[in-house]
């Protein structure tokens, strides 16, 4: 970018977030120090979204610097650990002041909310395309992967679903407010619980193409099958007063953005797992079971019962 772009860094990127005592040199060199404590390890996850294919064109700015963060945080979370430190690439077609300061606004009050330090990034003019690299820390082999569910597990999701989908569909038809639409706009990672989930879980995934699809690779990566109760599916009020029940079962199981958390807890996990959700406000849904016989199966109160999975495939048949 010419002239301009080390003003931009300072007016609105300089400092993101919290200040992190771990942070030795943040934003303004060639790049960062971090300090990762004796004990723990460096988790990484990074997540571009790019105009017209994860947000549309009319998303306002602070949407767009929320989500950004956003589904980096659900990726920590689905891994057990906390997050600390981002960077933040941003190709952007304009410098527009009024762009900006609520792009930065959006990802900022995130990154307060959640302990994040901005520490780094580039900035460069051309399509919207924003990429975070977050990283977060986690106790040494305490991380939850997609592969350790095993037959007998219990699977929970956290929150509601489907509710983003929903919200997705009333923005690109005009109706950009409205609590659905919020869901889409403004989505919640489920970070406290994910701090929790090396106590409990066996196998973790964030749910960010669908219920479905992203349960699908839990099954995959741990070699199981997996049972799943049409009824037991965490619905909200405002999806079942807008859409029959079959359209909401379907937006909960094959639509996308949720950034909900899809968890396999072991049976004798069970009641603290529970107990602890409980006491930390956090809405948790059982829904289905792991089974041995591989394959993901979809049960209506105990009968069999067809579902379409999809999901987000960038490079799909579905595209
Ligand atoms: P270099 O030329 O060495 O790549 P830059 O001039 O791109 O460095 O960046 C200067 C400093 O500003 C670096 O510390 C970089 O990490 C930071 N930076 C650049 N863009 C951003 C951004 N969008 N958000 C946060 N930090 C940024
Ligand atoms: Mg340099």
């Amino acid at each position: 970018m010419a002239t301009g772009e080390f003003d931009l860094i300072r007016d609105y990127f300089a400092n993101l977030g919290v200040e992190r005592a771990d942070v030795s040199l943040g934003v303004g060199d060639d790049g960062a120090i971090l300090n990762v404590p004796h004990g723990r390890q460096l988790l990484s996850v990074t997540d571009t979204l790019v105009q017209s294919v994860h947000f549309p064109r009319t998303c306002p700015a602070r949407s767009i610097g929320h989500r950004a963060l956003a589904v980096n945080l659900s990726d920590i979370a689905a891994m057990g650990g906390e997050p600390a430190w981002a960077s933040l690439s941003l190709s952007v077609p304009h410098n527009e002041a009024s762009w900006m300061a609520d792009f930065a606004a959006g990802f900022g009050e995130l990154a307060s909310e959640h302990g994040v330090q901005l520490v780094g990034g580039d900035t460069v003019r051309g399509p919207l395309v924003i990429t975070v690299h977050l990283m977060g820390l986690v106790n040494e082999s305490a991380a939850v992967r997609r592969s350790g569910a095993s037959a007998g597990d219990l699977i929970y999701t956290s929150g509601t679903l489907g509710d983003a989908a929903a919200g997705l569909r009333c923005i690109t038809r005009g109706q950009e407010s409205g609590w659905l639409a919020d869901q889409f706009l403004y989505p919640q990672p489920q970070v406290n619980l994910g701090r929790q989930l090396g106590n409990f879980c066996s196998a973790a995934i964030d749910i960010s193409d669908s219920f479905g699809q992203d349960l699908g690779h839990i099954l995959q990566a741990s070699d199981v099958g997996a049972n799943v109760h049409l009824e037991k599916l965490p619905l909200s009020s405002e999806l079942c007063q807008h859409h029959s029940i079959d359209e909401a079962r379907y937006l909960a199981i094959s639509g996308g953005d949720d950034y909900e958390l899809c968890m396999c807890v072991p049976p004798e996990q069970r009641a603290g797992f529970e107990r602890f959700s409980q006491d930390a406000e956090c809405l948790v849904s059982l829904v289905g079971e792991i089974t041995a016989k591989p394959g993901l199966r979809f049960l209506d109160n105990g009968s069999a019962a067809t579902v379409n999975v999809r999901g987000h495939d960038h490079f799909g048949s579905d595209d």
